[in-house]
């Protein structure tokens, strides 16, 4: 086992842009992207650092033997990628990061593309290794278990590679409009920040939205700050309304005093990049982090089968009064 999260931490750190047909083609350098920008972060930040759960391979598997926890960490550290090259990544993203979110179609197209560019870069890297360590186990008593990871790391990877292109595509030819979302806006300081893209299974009403075992739909998720408040997104692409509208329309017709909290269930159920500010995670009872954390541990499990009721409103995790929802 410590061998084969060695060898998937080295291919981990693979270093490609993955814009690759979008504007100009590669010639900058990596970098290592922030998928929620640093002035993000700084805004739930204290002296410099947030709380999230360690997401590195090595540390999951260590927390799978002893229990999953949340630690401190820098705002340089957090949602780090090494996907774009200096050049795309200046250019694609200046109109999220240097001017105020106010999420025109642009700005809310940049950002799905991004939570996706995130997912195809993991499921990218998550099927190299299973590849490789399919190849290297031939012949062993595991050989079973690591082709059936193959198979389905295989399928993610196609599905994310799918909605990633779909998505270029729309960006070099400026077609925002294409991206269809739903924007809450709430009255208060943000105290968790996500970004990520996901293959939702059952929606807010306990109802099955897709089978992974047959072609799946992205949904992209945001929690950020936009003038100093939270502000949820969900984005998806119209070719995959049929599943996304299920999915988000079950969340806008939830109480409005149940989405600050079903938002946060989302986030730690379904997306790698969560992170929390020291003061909210601190502040919340015991048995309600060890909730959260169960999340984590599931979504790490190979054995995790999903129930109908997984976002179902459980537990008041959060008091921000819903503003605006658009
Ligand atoms: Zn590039």
């Amino acid at each position: 086992m410590w061998s084969f999260t060695e060898r998937h931490q080295r291919i981990f750190q693979l270093k490609e842009c993955v814009a690759t047909r979008v504007g100009s083609p590669c010639h900058g350098r990596i970098v290592r992207a922030h998928i929620i920008p640093r002035s993000q972060l700084r805004q739930i930040a204290q002296r410099g650092r947030v709380i999230a759960v360690p997401t590195s391979l090595t540390a999951v598997m260590r927390m799978q033997r002893s229990q999953f926890e949340a630690k401190e960490i820098g705002v340089g550290e957090f949602s780090t990628m090494n996907c774009f090259c200096a050049n795309h990544d200046k250019a694609l993203f200046a109109r999220v990061e240097d001017v105020p979110l106010n999420f025109s179609s642009e700005q809310l197209t940049l950002l799905h593309y991004r939570a996706v560019a995130a997912e195809f870069y993991h499921r990218r890297n998550q099927l190299e290794s299973a590849a490789l360590e399919h190849d290297l186990e031939t012949g062993e008593p595991n050989d079973l278990r690591f082709s059936w990871i193959v198979t389905w790391s295989g399928k993610a990877f196609h599905e994310a590679h799918d909605a990633l292109r779909r998505t270029e595509k729309l960006i070099a030819a400026r077609r925002f409009k294409d991206i269809r979302s739903l924007v809450v806006r709430f009255d208060a300081p943000p105290d968790v920040m996500t970004a990520g893209a996901f293959r939702p299974q059952y929606d807010f009403a306990a109802r099955r939205v897709q089978n992974l075992a047959e072609d799946c739909s992205y949904v992209a998720m945001h929690l950020l700050a936009a003038n100093g408040a939270a502000a949820l997104v969900f984005t998806w692409l119209q070719t995959d309304a049929a599943v996304a509208e299920q999915f988000v329309g079950s969340f806008a017709a939830r109480p409005r005093e149940q989405m600050a909290s079903l938002a946060v269930q989302c986030a730690f159920e379904h997306i790698e990049h969560t992170c929390m500010s020291n003061t909210w995670w601190s502040d919340l009872k015991r048995s309600m982090r060890a909730a959260l954390l169960e999340r984590v541990r599931r979504a790490n499990s190979l054995a995790y089968r999903r129930s109908p009721r997984c976002l179902s409103y459980r537990l008041h995790y959060a008091d921000w009064p819903v503003a605006d929802i658009r």
